[in-house]
């Protein structure tokens, strides 16, 4: 395992999109850090390979994959029936849902308050897809900040993306004066992506992610990202 780790072709090449705290963001000292690159990292110290980064904008990393230009992405990334048409999912690794952020008195109580709003959606997220699925066009985001800074700014009423982005978003931001509206929508799960068909880096991960759950380390990452 040692002599794996010093070997460069045991570098495992990872898309994401570190935009999206608490999973994916760069730190205050320009260190890419969260939930997702702790879990990674810990997959990928199991595996005996190291860890390079590649960022993109979130809806360029399924196409991105299937180029074969990454090994996998982590990237908060809902497994949904349109993505595993394309790429291959490892198991489920968390669940979220959509929250809606607003400001602090704002009229929107509901997700079906949403309709006739400027509503905020990162692009090709399962956000945007909700948004859509109740008829609204929603106004499009590379990220999340974004989004919220639009929010901040009055150029959108409300936002919808990640429980727990929104959820951390207002625990960092209490100035802010946003609040959230949970939409009722439905649970999804996130995994970590790989090329269709690519089984070995697939089981390898999911090998991996077990042994991490069984031995706590999984929860360790967890508390330390959501302290429960
Ligand atoms: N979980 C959402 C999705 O998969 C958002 C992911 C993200 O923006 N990084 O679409």
């Amino acid at each position: 395992k040692q002599a794996a780790k010093t070997d460069s072709a045991k570098a495992l090449k990872v898309g994401t999109d570190p935009t999206f705290a608490p999973f994916e963001f760069v730190d205050d000292k320009n260190n890419t850090t969260g939930f997702d690159i702790d879990l990674m990292k810990a997959i990928a110290d199991d595996m005996g390979y190291t860890v390079q980064y590649e960022n993109s904008a979130f809806d360029g990393l399924v196409t991105s994959l299937q180029a074969g230009n990454y090994d996998a992405v982590i990237a908060a990334m809902t497994i949904t029936p349109d993505r595993q048409a394309s790429v291959d999912f490892s198991e489920k690794y968390l669940m979220a849902e959509q929250f809606i952020a607003v400001k602090k008195g704002s009229p929107i109580k509901t997700a079906a308050d949403l309709k006739g709003k400027k509503v905020g959606v990162q692009s090709g997220t399962t956000g945007q897809t909700v948004a859509e699925a109740m008829g609204i066009t929603p106004m499009k985001y590379d990220a999340i900040p974004d989004a919220m800074n639009d929010l901040l700014n009055g150029g959108v009423d409300a936002v919808v993306a990640d429980s727990p982005v929104v959820l951390y978003f207002i625990k960092q931001n209490p100035n802010f004066n946003i609040q959230y509206v949970n939409g009722d929508f439905s649970k999804e799960y996130y995994g970590i992506a790989v090329k269709k068909g690519n089984n070995e880096l697939k089981d390898k991960i999911n090998a991996s992610l077990k042994k991490l759950q069984d031995s706590g380390k999984y929860n360790d990452i967890y508390k330390k990202w959501f302290n429960v």
